[in-house]
């Protein structure tokens, strides 16, 4: 018998258990362990809550959850309640799938100030994502300011953009939803450092953007290279330009309340303010070797929200080695040292779909078992409960998310998949009901 530990229920975290059932079928015991009473991770939180067609791929984690080989063992911390090296004594390998939840710095003066978001706390806020549920965003000036142009910034623009109406079908909290009602953002300039075709925004995400009820997307046909370059671009890359090329071409936009501006070749170099974000300071820049060179000229974005959708970071883990510059684990193909190992973007940082974890997930599955072989004996779950018994470690089960699960569903406001809670008292209090 084989005992794994999963560090993380998100997809690498779910992708993973699925591979090790495949590979060992009977013959393994998987328990999955997240900090969150709630499971799926970015799904749930991270996902944007008007994409629920991608939410949709938790069904299939779902399947792997209520095999009897494998547990959910939520509200613990790894690294807290319990250490690593606990871990590892109890389970032959333990598997890292912990993601990137924390914001890349810009390092820039002014990003400490008011109303200057990374976008994990900022996607997290509209997701219900208890650690930024209480965010609380002032959406009341005229202009907001997104730096980054990847998918993240396309969702968060999309979010700042859309009308009530919009929201319909989304899962998108109850805290959200009001007070997005009543922002006054009337335009979103989305900040590239580099150019149209550095772009890292994938096309069925940026065409939505042409098909909003109250927005228009806008590009200065003056940044676009000549068309005839799009050919050298892969498939995907040349689709997403080509809506750059429709947003340029369109009619200014006249019969919209909202503009959504793409400022490319635009770093930022401040944020300017006294008691909260007042201004973007930024730099013209220009493409040398493919990367973004700054010409010395400025200008000045008045911007009273600022969200920095650069990029993400692996959290740390007491005695678990980090590459502080890659923002990961320090790991050769997942292997981090004898019996603990890392999968998803906790091995390779904040890159690919959410598919991109599945093979991921049956790689790192591969790797344990040429390393683990039939299993050492080790105490594995009972072992685990034990140790969670005498600490006082009361933890939740599968079971008890489901029943989370149908509370939430039936608190929905009409239109609604599911309203979350959104504070982890209020997880816990669903469980302990009966
Ligand atoms: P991303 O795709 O890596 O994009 C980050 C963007 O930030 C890039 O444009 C990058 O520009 C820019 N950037 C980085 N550092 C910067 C700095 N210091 N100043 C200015 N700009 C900076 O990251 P993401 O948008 O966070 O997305 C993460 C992953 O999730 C991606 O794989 C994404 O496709 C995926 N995702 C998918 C969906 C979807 O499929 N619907 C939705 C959301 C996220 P450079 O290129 O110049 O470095």
């Amino acid at each position: 018998m084989r005992h794994i530990a999963i560090v993380g229920s998100g997809p690498a975290g779910y992708y993973t258990a699925e591979a090790a059932l495949k590979q060992w079928s009977e013959d393994v015991r998987v328990d999955i362990f997240d900090t969150l009473p709630v499971p799926f991770g970015l799904i749930r939180t991270g996902v944007a809550p008007d994409h629920q067609s991608i939410k949709g791929v938790s069904r299939r984690y779902e399947t792997t959850a209520l095999s009897e080989n494998v547990r959910f063992v939520g509200n613990v911390t790894i690294g807290k309640d319990i250490a690593i090296a606990e871990l590892q004594d109890l389970y032959d390998a333990v598997v890292l799938a912990t993601g990137a939840p924390n914001d890349k710095k810009m390092g820039l003066p002014g990003e400490e100030l008011p109303n200057v978001f990374g976008s994990a706390s900022f996607v997290g806020w509209y997701n219900g994502h208890p650690h930024f549920a209480k965010l609380d965003p002032a959406l009341s000036h005229d202009t907001a300011v997104i730096i980054g142009n990847g998918n993240v910034a396309l969702d968060v623009a999309r979010i700042l953009a859309k009308s009530q109406e919009e929201f319909e079908g989304s899962d998108i909290v109850a805290h959200a939803l009001s007070a997005l009602d009543a922002s006054q953002i009337r335009r979103i300039v989305i900040l590239g450092r580099r150019g149209p075709h550095q772009i890292a925004m994938t096309p069925k995400e940026l065409g939505e953007l042409g098909k909003l009820a109250r927005a228009c997307p806008h590009v200065d046909a003056g940044d676009l290279p000549d068309e005839a370059e799009d050919a050298a671009l892969d498939p995907g890359q040349r689709k997403s330009v080509g809506h750059l090329r429709t947003f340029a071409a369109a009619e200014p936009c006249a019969d919209h309340d909202i503009a959504i501006e793409f400022d490319f070749f635009a770093s930022p170099k401040a944020i300017l303010g006294t008691e909260r974000a007042e201004e973007v300071e930024v730099e013209r820049t220009r493409l040398e070797d493919g990367k973004a060179v700054g010409t010395g000229e400025t200008y000045r974005i008045p911007a009273g929200l600022v969200v920095a959708c650069i990029g993400y970071q692996t959290s740390k883990i007491p005695d678990v080695p980090y590459d502080d510059k890659a923002g990961h684990f320090a790991n050769q193909e997942g292997r981090i040292a004898p019996g603990l190992y890392c999968v998803g973007w906790a091995r390779r940082g904040p890159t690919g779909t959410i598919g991109t974890n599945r093979p991921d997930g049956f790689a790192i599955v591969e790797k344990v078992a040429e390393d683990i072989g039939e299993g050492s004996g080790k105490a594995g779950r009972p072992g685990f409960d034990a140790l969670a018994d005498s600490r006082g470690v009361d933890y939740v089960k599968f079971t008890d998310w489901q029943k989370i699960n149908e509370a939430e569903i039936a608190n929905a406001r009409e239109g609604s998949p599911r309203e979350k809670f959104v504070a982890v008292e209020h997880m816990i209090d669903v469980v302990s009901k009966d």
